[in-house]
């Protein structure tokens, strides 16, 4: 298939274009690079640098290139930046989707896999969240991809458009050939940000809240690698000819940050240096995706679902490219 891939640049969506390279599929990469990396792009994908805020370019590209498919990643991805900048999220994340909804049903394109979020389920009422959870967008960030998935249901029902919306909980990990990785120009992800520390990089890394109603006081969330993720992709791109379809997407267990902090010591062989700090505004203390519909329909099953081969691609990937992508840009 002739896939575009907005976004394909950034850490979800480059790991996502590695999958479809390999798979043989024919892939094209439209980024900005404001916060992705030119390097990440897998070598077999084509790569064109332009803005989905500009609605021309957008359509020149589909006028230049036949896609059967958009896989949509580029995106403003930050729950505090949404608390403080929500225009950045209600405006763009949702105005820059409409142009690139406008110009595949202009250009008969039918296939839409979006890059969603666990942001969706502030107040879960069962846990694993499953895809029955009312959904309470938990900053505008949330909310904005709640309203692209609102806007692709509309598509599907005025002009047959198919996609799938993936709810994704905590990405993590990096290739298992440590080609690419997480290199965000402010860290603020756990795994990354532990990983520096063992690298000489931080001092210490700050647990935010031991206090939580969980076993060992610290929050517990769903790490899914991106490959496992990516793979996802895949599955639901293969499926679209059997309708629209919405899924979670995590690997079912959950660790607490502690759990990870000391996952990271026997991987990396470094004493880690914590400190208990506040807690993060916003911060549920148990977040745990039900994935079993996608396993179910879908067949899709984690390769890397164990913490410690999680972190063990991410140190691979850090260890090898302590400066991220570095001058490679
Ligand atoms: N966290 C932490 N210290 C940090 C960064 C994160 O204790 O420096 C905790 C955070 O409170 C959350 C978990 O680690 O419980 C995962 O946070 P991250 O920002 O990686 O992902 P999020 O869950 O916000 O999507």
């Amino acid at each position: 298939m002739n896939i575009l891939v907005t976004g394909g640049a950034g850490y979800i969506g480059s790991h996502v274009v590695e999958e479809l390279c390999e798979a043989g599929e024919t892939v094209v990469v439209f980024d900005n690079l404001s916060t992705g990396h030119r390097a990440a792009v897998h070598p077999k994908a084509e790569f064109v640098q332009g803005d989905l805020k500009d609605a021309a370019s957008v359509n020149r590209l589909f006028d230049d290139h036949h896609f059967e498919a958009v896989m949509h990643f580029a995106s403003y991805t930050l729950v505090g930046e949404s608390m403080a900048q929500p225009f950045m999220y209600l405006g763009d994340n949702v105005s820059n989707a409409l142009n690139l909804l406008r110009a595949m049903v202009e250009h008969d394109v039918k296939r839409f896999i979006l890059s969603s979020t666990a942001n969706l389920f502030d107040d879960p009422q069962r846990m694993p969240i499953d895809e029955q959870e009312r959904i309470v967008p938990g900053s505008p960030y949330g909310e904005s991809k709640f309203i692209i998935e609102r806007l692709l249901h509309w598509m599907d029902r005025i002009y047959g458009l198919r996609f799938a919306a993936l709810r994704y909980f905590n990405a993590a990990g990096a290739s298992p050939t440590a080609d690419r990785g997480e290199d965000h120009a402010v860290e603020t992800h756990l795994i990354p940000l532990i990983l520096k520390v063992a690298l000489g990089q931080r001092a210490r890394i700050t647990i935010f809240g031991n206090d939580y109603a969980t076993p060992d006081g610290t929050c517990i969330r769903d790490y899914i690698h991106v490959n496992d993720l990516a793979q996802a992709h895949i599955l639901a791109l293969k499926a679209l000819d059997r309708g629209s379809r919405i899924y979670n997407l995590g690997n079912g267990q959950g660790y607490s940050v502690k759990d990870v902090i000391d996952t990271a010591r026997a991987v990396t062989g470094c004493d880690i240096a914590t400190e208990i700090g506040a807690r993060r505004a916003g911060d549920p203390a148990i977040l745990i995706a039900g994935s079993d519909t996608l396993k179910r329909e879908l067949g899709w099953q984690p390769r890397f679902a164990a913490l410690r081969d999680i972190v063990a691609t991410a140190w691979e990937w850090h260890r090898t490219h302590p400066n991220g992508y570095g001058l490679d840009q």
